[in-house]
């Protein structure tokens, strides 16, 4: 909590700095208030398409019959992307911007541009006893997931990102990356065994499938779904659409006062880095399912906001003349990521705030509004033991 109140601190401070209008006229703008018809949303689910930009959304839509879940979205806004020393952003600045809202180099988990920790969403929301949960089809410890649980200079820190990970409080976590939990090089510690403590249940792909496990409300759940990397869906990586139909059930069964959960859809990107469209299009119909499920959720719940947006577009995709129906001719510019405006769909209490052109790290801040955060924050300096969810 120490970390939250310095870090609205350090706005004050930013805050205090612009410059005023004209040194005679001293110019206050309140924040402006929500409209009156605003109704706060009890969850957020951020969906994530690691490497998703507008080519690779039509590539999937074109390659599946002109038909995705996503056209249910009628909320669509864009993001700029950019990383604070590179136009090209990687995804642990991107991620880092929109778990944190701090703008940062290239390679930050969760750490601004001078290397200081800045508190993510889940982490806000955990602290106000809200129920937390990310899933994700690479390790844990990867970029994208790590910015909403850890805090470190380097992205490549994975034993130290899976430490700050065990300690996150988060009610649910699932994706691979056992190795760095139980087989540690940095130190002597059993992760496994200290989730395990920590009133988590633990267990892996190597005792049972997912879709066979067995849990309960009353404890947090790590599930490992691989030792390393998982492998693509096309070789038989089958947990993300069951993962993403207990998630918000079992999320909403952990705390009464909400929560957020965040999915991504990890390999999209390295289906980009190896410009390969066969894999790239059977990664985005397995997230799209995601995109399915969750929506038929928040619309059945009728208190989740659903944001789905990718972090950067990878490999420069274009869908080039000849193309057809269901049998496209790609062409790919790069290995690496581009610099292309990101598409943002939302949809449930708060959706509005998401129409328009803004920064990724807006992302942050249009949640924290949607769950009156800056509220609920005025509240948590009477509520030292706030943490309930765990
Ligand atoms: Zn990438």
């Amino acid at each position: 909590m120490s970390r939250i109140l310095s870090l609205s601190f350090f706005f004050l401070l930013v805050a205090c700095n612009q410059p005023h209008p004209s040194a005679a006229v001293m110019v206050v703008n309140p924040p402006a208030d929500p409209p009156e018809t605003f109704h706060p949303a009890k969850n957020v689910i951020l969906l994530i398409g690691d490497g998703m930009g507008l080519s690779q959304i039509s590539a999937a839509l074109y390659s599946n019959n002109n038909h995705l879940h996503i056209e249910q979205f009628s909320l669509i806004g864009l993001q700029k992307n950019f990383a604070s020393d590179n136009l090209i952003t990687d995804s642990a600045a991107s991620a880092t911007a929109m778990a944190c809202g701090v703008k940062t180099y290239n390679g930050a988990i969760g750490v601004n541009q001078d290397t200081m920790p800045a508190s993510s969403i889940l982490e806000e929301a955990e602290a106000h006893g809200m129920a937390t949960g990310v899933i994700t089809t690479s390790t844990i410890v990867h970029a994208t997931p790590a910015a909403f649980l850890a805090h470190q200079p380097e992205r490549k820190m994975y034993q130290e990102i899976a430490l700050d990970i065990a300690r996150s409080g988060a009610d649910l976590l699932i994706g691979g990356g056992k190795k760095y939990f139980n087989h540690r090089t940095i130190d002597l510690l059993d992760l496994y065994e200290e989730l395990e403590k920590k009133n988590y249940l633990v267990s892996d792909n190597y005792q049972t499938d997912f879709k066979d496990l067995q849990y309960s409300y009353d404890k947090n759940l790590a599930f490992f779904t691989s030792n390393d990397d998982p492998v693509p869906f096309s070789k038989g990586r089958d947990y993300l659409v069951p993962a993403a139909k207990m998630a918000p059930t079992f999320l909403a069964n952990r705390s009464q006062k909400g929560f957020f959960l965040m999915i991504e859809g990890a390999q999209i990107d390295w289906a980009g880095h190896a410009n390969n469209f066969d894999y790239l299009i059977q990664e985005m119909l397995e997230f799209d399912e995601v995109i399915g499920e969750i929506l038929q959720f928040a619309k059945a719940d009728g208190e989740t906001l659903v944001i789905v947006t990718g972090d950067h577009e990878t490999g420069g995709l274009s869908i080039n003349l000849g193309s057809r129906m269901n049998d496209l001719l790609p062409a790919w510019t790069t290995e690496y990521h581009t610099g292309t405006l990101i598409p943002v769909f939302a949809y449930g209490p708060g959706a509005d705030l998401f129409s328009g052109i803004y920064d990724n790290t807006e992302i942050y801040q249009k949640m924290r509004q949607a769950l009156q955060l800056h509220d609920r924050n005025a509240a948590l300096e009477f509520m030292p033991a706030a943490n309930g969810s765990n």
